[in-house]
């Protein structure tokens, strides 16, 4: 069975309409499957479409979380509760189409453990965007090996890479490069990306910075060894410094300089607090692993629902009988 998990978050314009094509597809294609709905902690209608749509479908199942968790969590949510031998993870306003999964199944059935669907393109973005998404995917890939320019959530995983990545004891997750992490046999297809269907991006530029540092931090000790390195450069260009005002003392025509100063002042100080943030930003990490909060809280699942429901049955009907 194939395990489709979608993340949706205020998406109350695109439920109905992605339940309804992505099971006409698999329908067609004839592969049996359950789609689970991961409702982000919405504040609009979302949930009760996705309750009401579980009622009407028996393969159709929704998490609802306690608040917004953001979509890592979702995912990973969906990786821990899915039951499938593979599982796919896809956006809720079909800008991944839904016409590649049987695709990625029958890529599936020749022995992939990870189907990766990669963008063709990167889709209509703004130039400030391309230049951040750039910048971050270069960082991302000369420290850590991952390569994740044209990458994307879309994604198929085996049941041995669902259960690797439900094993990784970390909280602060990106599941987009983890998914590469840890390995396995993998292969790519190319999609293009579509325009959302219907309503906004959860995105904005304040959210996407903290995401991009996240996950380069979470991943990388670069912005480390990049401190390290323009110490050491410091350091050398100190030692330049003092061994010519040293000769320059001794040979007596020492005076002025105080630009010189200046700048050494200015540049051993800025050095030192950019060190301090970079050290002081892992350390925040260290401590919110070490917290060992949960990364998600679910509140409401219907597949407990319905087990609590037929309990509750079975119990009046004892009192009765
Ligand atoms: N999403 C989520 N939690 C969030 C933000 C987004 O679960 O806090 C979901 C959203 O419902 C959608 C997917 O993540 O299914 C991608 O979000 P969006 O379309 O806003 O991002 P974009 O496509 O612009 O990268
Ligand atoms: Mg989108």
């Amino acid at each position: 069975m194939l395990s489709v998990i979608i993340p949706a978050y205020n998406e109350q314009d695109n439920v109905e309409n992605t339940a309804k094509v992505i099971s006409g597809i698999l329908d067609e294609a004839g592969i049996e499957y359950e789609l689970m709905f991961v409702d982000d902690g919405s504040s609009d209608a979302t949930w009760s479409i996705i309750e009401r749509l579980s009622d009407e479908n028996g393969s159709i199942r929704g998490l609802h979380f306690s608040r917004n968790f953001g979509k890592e969590g979702a995912i990973f949510a969906g990786l821990r509760r899915c039951t499938g031998d593979c599982a796919v993870v896809i956006d809720c306003d079909l800008q991944h189409p839904p016409e590649l999964i049987p695709e990625m199944v029958k890529l599936h059935e020749q022995g992939f453990e990870v189907v990766e669907a990669v963008k063709s393109s990167r889709g209509k973005e703004s130039l400030l965007y391309k230049m951040f998404a750039k910048w971050f995917y270069r960082i991302m890939k000369s420290s850590s090996n991952v390569d994740l320019d044209r990458a994307s959530d879309f994604k198929l995983m085996d049941r041995k890479v669902i259960d690797a990545l439900n094993d990784l004891p970390e909280r602060i997750t990106f599941f987009r490069a983890l998914s590469s992490w840890v390995g396995f046999r993998s292969t790519k297809i190319e999609f293009e990306v579509a325009p959302r269907k219907a309503g906004v991006s959860k995105w904005n530029f304040g959210k996407l910075f903290t995401f991009a540092v996240n996950n380069i931090t979470s991943f990388t000790n670069f912005p480390m060894q990049l401190v390290t390195g323009m110490g050491i450069i410091f350091l050398i260009f100190a030692v330049i410094l003092g061994v010519q005002s040293l000769v320059r003392f001794f040979s007596g025509t020492a005076q002025e300089g105080f630009t010189t100063v200046y700048l050494v002042i200015l540049l051993a100080a800025s050095m030192i607090m950019i060190g301090l943030g970079v050290i002081g930003y892992y350390m925040s990490k260290i401590y919110e692993e070490i917290k060992f909060r949960p990364r998600y809280i679910i509140s409401i699942d219907t597949k407990d629902k319905e087990r609590k429901e037929r309990k509750e049955t079975s119990t009046t009907d004892g009192e009765n009988g």
